[in-house]
């Protein structure tokens, strides 16, 4: 009544299968655990087909209770594997997370209902039932095909409702093997005799196996450890359910080092050290990224400073490689990730960044303490949205902070200064954004948005009412680089309709560093009208020479400068201040925080003085009430 010619080679290429991918290395996903369960599923399905069939024919050989175990176990794995092809689609989409619990449980019950349906034919005989005269179907028995095409059916809906969220090549995988299964099923329906379903079964494993399951999609090139997609993958399972930890291993200087020893040398150290990686710390999951970038993940157990210290230990020794001793330095991140959910993209990119980082400025061993950690750069991923926001949504706020004359002992002045705010309405200090603005260009935007502000704000405000003669906008370096930069201004302060008189422009020394370009957009500033104030002196360079060369009216002297004389008198100070005021500026101290810091400041001969004794950085409504209150 069988035929069996389809089983014995199906098998075969099955187990052919489960050898393979049992010894290449395995991603711990849950994608690959599933392909795990489908193989196994798929095997007994094929082992209790073949063993259910044969006992079904030569019944009178074999007792009933024998029969019907056989045939049971043959539908509970023929019901399994079924789910669990379905659970293969939902993890190749990234599925499972996402979906609410009672979905999950949803999908999960049809086939917990139709195995112990299954089951309860022991005594109802709703699926099949045995007795002395063999094998016969129960009223149920189409539960099994119910079952079936609910999970093929599901997959092609979660399939073309995600479409768009997966790469193409994946959907046509995904959909291909379900089409199989379809097919597979239809051809059992019309020829149940030939036990064609494991070959279409073999079929769809062999499309996973193909499109996902081939370990080498995760190795890196010369499968020295999982790649990059690897990592993805890892952590957008890991992240937010548990806590891990990653310690990332860089190579120092890896592209003078590969000139230096050869490409085939240094690929030779690669794989040196990946194995001694994956030999010393086999519990731990071993990635290498790219260009000398290792990263090794582990659970809240592994211990980061005692791994550090042994590969410390082993990269005093050289690696030795076919034809030469690699003699290479590392450098390390590492990073604890909470249960905070993080997207996966953004981890990534933040984890590749400060490998970079680290791998680059090296030579020596830098201490423990200053390396760049992830989670720092992950803030200042976090800060660069939260910039983005704001630059989009002009909601870059200003703050004013006064500044006292110490002639008149009023307030006559204030200094400008950005804030934004995070998701939760928290303000981010400038100190954290500004350098991120200035890395990726978004300075110019922000510096102009502030501009604005502090122009409407001169504009919607009686600023002799308030006592106020200017504010002091700053000035990025990287602003001060802009042909274009007094044009503009020009050009907003006459939109605004404010005269120019109310507007100072702070900048730092590094401003002045490319000489030939910042002093012409300078220059031209002033020539439109705009005074200037040099801000943080004394905490770079402080080149007296430039500092003449600049139209300079006023110099802030840096806040660290002042509390350093504040705490242990010198001469300098005093004979600076006497100097600069030959020269005809005015003196600003900065970061005046008590009575008698003022008091020393004014008596060293400063003219203006900022600091939180006046006010903290206010914002503009509590700035005017500040203001009107000394009037
Ligand atoms: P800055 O221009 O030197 O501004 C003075 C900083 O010192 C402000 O910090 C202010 O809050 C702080 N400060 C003032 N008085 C005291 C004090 O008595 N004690 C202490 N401990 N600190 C005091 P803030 O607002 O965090 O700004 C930091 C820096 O960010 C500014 O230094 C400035 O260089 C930059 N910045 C702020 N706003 C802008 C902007 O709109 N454009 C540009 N390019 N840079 C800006
Ligand atoms: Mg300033
Ligand atoms: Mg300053």
């Amino acid at each position: 009544m069988w035929n069996y010619d389809f089983v014995l080679p199906s098998a075969l290429v099955l187990l052919i299968f489960l050898i393979y991918y049992f010894s290449r290395p395995l991603l711990p996903i849950r994608m690959n655990r599933t392909f795990l369960w489908i193989l196994v599923a798929d095997i007994l399905t094929i082992v209790t087909d073949f063993l259910s069939s044969y006992m079904d024919e030569h019944y009178t050989e074999y007792a009933i209770a024998d029969i019907r175990s056989m045939n049971m176990a043959f539908f509970i794995c023929f019901l399994a594997r079924i789910y669990f092809f379905y659970l293969f689609t939902v993890d190749a989409m990234k599925l499972y997370r996402k979906m609410k619990r009672l979905e999950r449980i949803g999908a999960t019950s049809v086939a917990i209902v139709s195995i112990a349906v299954t089951i309860s034919s022991l005594f109802s005989r709703a699926v099949f039932w045995i007795d002395e005269a063999g094998y016969h179907r129960g009223p149920l028995y189409n539960i099994l095909y119910v079952c079936f095409f609910f999970y093929i059916g599901l997959s092609f809906l979660l399939i073309l409702i995600r479409r768009k969220n997966i790469p193409s090549s994946d959907c046509i995988a995904l959909a291909g093997y379900q089409m199989v299964l379809f097919v597979g099923n239809i051809v059992r329906i019309m020829i149940p005799q030939y036990l064609v379903m494991n070959t279409f079964c073999l079929l769809a494993i062999v499309i996973i196996y193909l499109s996902f399951e081939n370990p080498d999609l995760y190795l890196s090139e010369r499968g020295y450890a999982f790649n990059l997609k690897a990592l993805r993958d890892v952590l957008n399972e890991y992240s937010g359910k548990q806590l891990f930890r990653i310690l990332g291993v860089v190579l120092c200087n890896y592209n003078d080092e590969r000139t230096m020893y050869g490409g085939a040398q240094m690929d030779q150290g690669i794989g040196l050290i990946s194995r001694y990686i994956k030999e010393k710390y086999p519990k731990r999951i071993v990635f290498y990224i790219r260009s000398g970038c290792f990263i090794i993940l582990g659970n809240s157990e592994m211990n980061c400073l005692s791994m550090r210290r042994d590969l410390i230990a082993r990269f005093q020794k050289p690696w030795e490689a076919d034809e030469t001793d690699l003699y290479l330095t590392p450098s390390f991140i590492q990073t604890q990730l909470s249960d905070c959910k993080v997207p996966e993209d953004r981890l990534v990119n933040a984890l590749v960044t400060s490998l970079d980082d680290a791998g680059k400025n090296m030579l020596i061993q830098t201490p423990e303490d200053e390396l760049p950690s992830i989670q720092q750069v992950y803030e200042q991923m976090e800060v660069k949205i939260v910039l983005e926001q704001a630059l989009e949504q002009n909601r870059v706020e200003i703050f004013l902070q006064p500044l006292y004359d110490c002639g008149s002992q009023r307030i006559v002045a204030a200094e400008v200064l950005a804030r934004i705010r995070d998701a939760d309405g928290r303000l981010i200090p400038p100190g954290c954004f500004i350098p991120v603005a200035e890395k990726n260009g978004h300075i110019n935007e922000m510096g102009e948005q502030v501009f604005r502000k502090a122009c409407a704000f001169i504009r919607d405000h009686d600023m002799e009412a308030l006592g106020l003669a200017w504010l002091n906008v700053n000035l990025s370096p990287i602003q001060c680089m802009r042909s274009d930069l007094s044009r503009r201004f020009t050009e907003i302060v006459n939109e605004y309709g404010i005269p120019v008189k109310y507007i100072h422009l702070e900048i730092t020394e590094q401003s002045m560093v490319d000489y030939a370009v910042s002093r012409k957009q300078i220059m031209e500033l002033k020539a439109a009208g705009f005074q200037f104030a040099l801000d943080d002196y004394g905490s770079g360079y402080s080149n007296l020479t430039r500092v003449k060369e600049y139209p300079f009216s006023n110099i802030k002297l840096d806040m660290q400068v002042v509390w350093d004389y504040f705490k242990e008198r010198d001469f300098l100070i005093p004979h600076l201040i006497v100097a600069f005021r030959q020269m005809n500026f005015t003196i600003t101290a900065e970061g005046i925080e008590t009575e008698d810091m003022a008091r020393l400041m004014k008596e060293t001969g400063c003219d203006y003085l900022q600091g939180y004794y006046f006010s903290k950085p206010l914002p503009v409504d509590e700035f005017t009430v500040f203001c009107r209150k000394q009037a």
